[in-house]
């Protein structure tokens, strides 16, 4: 779990960096919240979409830090603290094998010799239909 420094609060100097791309992520997210309790749309939907840019948010600030190098250290930890992004996911993109997981559901479950269908590789893919229940990712095996 991450360290929540509440004498921290106010945003870093480098904010207007990701601000832009965070407030975009922020509208997406809540047009797809609004959605949620649309009639007539499967629940499911809605919730793959909120899976999906939370995922994708996550990525920015990933990316962002560890690939650009277009942030610092402290800015990085002030936005996962504050909840810009999924601190859990990405620490697990960090390790080998999990580079593209899509979702914290599809690794925890509670039977654990049933692997989400998006984990295996494509190359042994036998399904018709591979979306995983939880976010609906195709695929996100390493080897993909
Ligand atoms: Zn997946
Ligand atoms: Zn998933």
């Amino acid at each position: 779990m991450p360290k929540f420094k509440c004498s921290n609060s106010k945003p870093p100097e480098e904010f207007w960096k990701v601000q832009p791309t965070l407030v975009k992520f922020e509208q997406k997210m809540k047009v797809a919240e609004s959605m949620k309790s649309r009639m007539g749309r499967p629940k499911y939907e809605s919730l793959w979409e909120i899976s999906h840019i939370n995922h994708q948010r996550s990525r920015y600030i990933y990316d962002m830090f560890h690939k650009k190098r277009m942030i610092t250290r402290p800015t990085y930890d002030w936005l996962l603290n504050h909840k810009y992004g999924d601190a859990e996911l990405i620490a697990k993109w960090r390790k080998q094998g999990y580079e593209n997981l899509c979702c914290l559901q599809c690794i925890e479950r509670s039977d654990a010799n049933r692997t989400c269908i998006c984990r295996v590789p494509k190359s042994i893919e036998t399904q018709q239909n591979p979306a995983c229940k939880s976010c609906g990712c195709q695929g996100c095996a390493s080897s993909d």
